[in-house]
């Protein structure tokens, strides 16, 4: 059977080792979804595979030994898991529409996790719906506080919980352990003088870690949700490194925002001549110079008073050259 591999890239399917055989990949936004979707990919696997299923680094299913007469069947049987997860689908029936922009990731989050600050699979959703379909090939990763189990410095975006602790001083029994934590667990940012506990913000890391050791709720999570954006981080053969402070303590509109506005970027000044069109961001801001991102990231974007933007960022990383 002659096949595009293309087109079927472009369907989510995978050109495999195996001739005439491919994998079909599902995507699962936050990496979260309702089990009764399982039984839907363990029929497609027996079925229409080889019986078995792989879990992608990216939290999604990887379905081997697909043949390829089997794709549009395939398709047609991932039609409720695809609109179970709300993923945006220009023909129903027909798969995915692209698989440039990764399956967005994330930590548990809020939903299970008590150091998280914020629930990671509903933002991941929401930025599903800004990025995806899209041929242009980004990762964004969530995690829900700075502990980063999802790894996000390793993504073009990373996404990292902050919370604003607030004191109420009346609550204080001045036992400590909020300083001890904050400097075994975390940064230091916690002194007491004359008996009441003092946070020095510009070393504040709006980890929560306070939060969780206080015994009499004297610390508590501010109401309003706070993030770290770090940028470019990536792996790869050429030069892997890890992402570095964009922006932080910034509104989750503005990040949506910032990352809407590097598509437009990145459609901008893509190499042409890039293998498949594919060329990652991190080299294009190494061309075009960090203040020309900035330019482009930040324009429309409403800061908030209480979000640092950086100045100008480094990367490094490990060069195999
Ligand atoms: S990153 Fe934080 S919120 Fe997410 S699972 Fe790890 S500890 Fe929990
Ligand atoms: S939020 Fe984290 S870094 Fe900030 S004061 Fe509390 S424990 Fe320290
Ligand atoms: S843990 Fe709570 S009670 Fe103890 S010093 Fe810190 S704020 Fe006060």
């Amino acid at each position: 059977m002659d096949i595009n591999t293309k087109g079927l890239k472009k369907n989510a399917f995978r050109v495999t080792k195996e001739r005439g055989l491919t994998a079909s990949r599902i995507r699962v936004p936050g990496g979260h979804l309702e089990a009764k979707y399982l039984t839907v990919i363990q029929n497609i696997a027996q079925n229409y595979g080889n019986g078995s299923i792989h879990i992608t680094v990216r939290q999604g299913f990887e379905i081997p030994g697909i043949r390829f007469e089997d794709m549009p069947k395939v398709n047609e049987l991932l039609q409720p898991v695809i609109e179970g997860l709300n993923i945006t689908q220009p023909e129903t029936g027909k798969g995915y529409s692209s698989s440039g922009t990764r399956n967005i990731s994330a930590c548990v989050g809020n939903r299970v996790c008590p150091y998280a600050c914020y629930d990671t699979t509903g933002f991941a959703k929401r930025i599903e719906k800004d990025v995806f379909p899209h041929d242009l090939h980004f990762k964004i990763a969530l995690t829900g506080c700075p502990n980063d189990c999802a790894k996000v410095r390793m993504h073009d975006f990373g996404i990292m919980g902050m919370t604003e602790p607030e004191y109420h001083k009346e609550r204080c029994i001045s036992c400590g352990a909020c300083v001890k934590a904050c400097k075994k667990k975390s940064v230091g940012a916690l002194e007491m003088v004359n008996y009441k506990v003092e946070r020095n913000h510009e070393k504040c890391i709006g980890c929560g870690e306070c939060v969780i050791q206080c015994p009499t709720r004297a610390w508590t999570r501010s109401k309003e949700k706070y993030y770290r954006l770090t940028l470019l981080g990536r792996t790869g053969k050429k030069n892997p490194r890890l992402g570095e402070d964009f922006i932080k303590w910034v509104d989750e509109d503005s990040i949506r925002k910032v990352i809407r506005n590097t598509y437009a970027y990145v459609e901008n000044y893509i190499d042409q001549d890039a293998p498949g069109r594919k060329e990652h961001i991190g080299y294009i801001v190494d061309r075009t110079g960090f203040e020309e991102y900035k330019k482009w990231a930040l324009k429309e974007v409403v800061l908030s008073d209480k979000a640092v933007v950086a100045a100008t960022v480094y990367w490094k990383g490990i060069s195999y050259t």
